[in-house]
């Protein structure tokens, strides 16, 4: 496995993502995403959108705004709780974001712990430049602020969104009217939100600004059946609990039935919207070996939480968190409807009484981790071929379709053909160099497959993963390629195979 460094190198010179403003040094913690990036990114995005929102009846999305009224974050506890811990060390004056130091040296999950539980576990560090005293721990504000409108005052204070969450409370009446949503149901949203980190880290892993993909799905307490269970119930995990944890033991496999009966996850819905989540990943080519799902410890859940469990992904820096997924109960509207003074409930007609719907499940996946996540399954540095392959799955690769004239002159035969394919693919024409030299572009790239147009009738498709071969017709070949991408159609079986 490469390790993050020369994965940011790789993405820099593929044209996957650079440092935001290179020209100028970059912008630590920031990062602009290139000629390739931007389509991977759209095709995490838009993988996510279809399967959690648009293939179900229960999920409808919204598109909030970025600055908001700041009143929603003081209902939300961003305003008050919204810190993280600085401490610096009194020798050598080097300045660290205390759970990152805490998780470092004593290798505890730490991070939104309170102040308390923080300092407690700072008294067993010392600084890791010099091993000298640390000094006073100190709180620090992350939302970054901004002013609206032309003069600065108390007044016109307002917050770039620390997550998309809260725009999803604060319209949650007009959403369920509009889209006229029962319970249970759930409310998405994607979009960028910004966090002043103290210590950016590790790539695009740890950014100030960063996009999100989250739901909150809310059910009837009175209700806490799970009718989707079945889909997911016969598959298997790699689960912490944290009774683990304090044992110091490993993840193991669990089968989801079997993690219900013994309690491990609280409630079926939490356990469902997990399972869902790490088959979003599976579906789209990642190995579940190389994710587990570790729940909160006693001192890292919020107060009002029944349940929280992280989905954590294994990088070369060890196992961390891409996902969030709390059962958050009733907090985030019950804030809401304290300082909105607006009714939030909804009647129940079983029960002939309002209620105010739990939120089962929050699950709350950056798409830069993700993004990384992805780059990570697929590199493979194949010293056979003497190039990197990105295995990408086919829904994710930037490009779909490379198309290759073989000589120059059967240029116009060439261009005809990635003329009528790119009216439905992302395709690259590539007429640079040898046939060798293009293939290996288009692996380092992604592309799953490779047009290669010479004289004879028909032409040629190559696979990325298996390098195979195989010779179809040109009126076949967007009907072929359709059924490649989709994953209808056998590549062996969808011509002649080239020897
Ligand atoms: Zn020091």
């Amino acid at each position: 496995m490469v390790n993050i460094e020369e994965m940011a190198v790789f993405c820099k010179k593929k044209g996957f993502v650079y440092p935001s403003g290179e020209i100028y040094g970059g912008l630590n913690g920031f990062f602009d995403y290139g000629p390739l990036g931007v389509e991977l990114k759209k095709n995490i995005k838009s993988n996510w959108w279809k399967s959690h929102v648009q293939q179900r009846d229960d999920v409808a999305g919204i598109d909030g705004s970025i600055v908001t009224n700041p009143k929603t974050w003081v209902a939300s506890g961003h305003v008050e709780n919204f810190i993280d811990v600085m401490v610096s060390c009194t020798k050598c004056n080097v300045r660290f974001r205390a759970d990152q130091l805490i998780e470092e040296v004593l290798d505890i999950s730490i991070e939104g712990a309170p102040l308390e539980e923080i300092q407690k576990q700072l008294a067993k560090v010392k600084c890791t430049k010099c091993k000298g005293d640390l000094g006073e721990a100190a709180a620090f504000h992350t939302m970054f602020e901004t002013n609206v409108g032309p003069v600065k005052t108390k007044k016109s204070l307002a917050y770039l969104r620390p997550e998309t969450a809260q725009l999803i409370f604060n319209n949650f009446k007009l959403v369920v009217d509009n889209a006229r949503l029962k319970l249970p149901f759930g409310i998405a949203q994607m979009g960028k939100a910004f966090r002043n980190e103290i210590s950016p880290r590790n790539f695009l892993f740890r950014c100030r600004e960063f996009e999100q993909m989250e739901m909150e799905y809310f059910i009837n307490p009175n209700d806490k059946k799970c009718p989707y269970l079945a889909e997911v119930k016969t598959d298997s995990f790699q689960v912490l609990t944290a009774t683990m944890q304090k044992k110091k033991q490993k993840e193991k496999m669990m089968k989801l039935s079997d993690a219900l009966k013994k309690k491990v996850f609280k409630s079926e819905w939490h356990a469902y919207w997990l399972a869902t989540e790490m088959n979003w990943f599976v579906s789209l080519g990642c190995n579940s070996k190389n994710f587990r799902l570790r729940q909160h410890t006693p001192d890292e859940k919020a107060h009002y939480s029944e349940d929280c469990w992280d989905l954590e992904y294994k990088f070369p820096w060890g196992y961390k968190e891409i996902q969030g997924i709390a059962d958050r109960g009733t907090f985030d509207l019950d804030q809401h409807i304290k300082h909105s003074k607006k009714n939030l409930t909804l009647f129940d007609e079983v029960a002939k009484k309002k209620i105010v719907p739990v939120v089962i499940a929050e699950p709350s996946l950056g798409v830069d981790r993700s993004f990384l996540v992805f780059m990570y399954e697929a590199y493979n540095d194949d010293k056979k071929r003497g190039n990197v392959v990105l295995n990408l799955h086919p829904k994710l690769a930037p490009v779909k379709v490379g198309v290759f004239p073989l000589v120059n002159k059967v240029g116009d035969k060439a261009m005809k053909v990635y003329a009528d394919l790119k009216k439905e693919f992302v395709c690259a024409y590539d007429k640079g160099g040898s046939v060798g030299r293009r293939y290996a572009r288009a692996d380092e790239q992604g592309v799953p497959y490779c047009v290669t147009v010479d004289f004879d009738s028909g032409v040629t498709i190559r696979d990325r993963d298996s390098t195979k071969q195989i010779r179809v017709g040109e009126s076949e070949l967007l009907e072929v390629l359709r059924g490649l991408l989709a994953g209808s159609l056998k590549f062996e079986k969808a011509g002649k195979l080239v020897k």
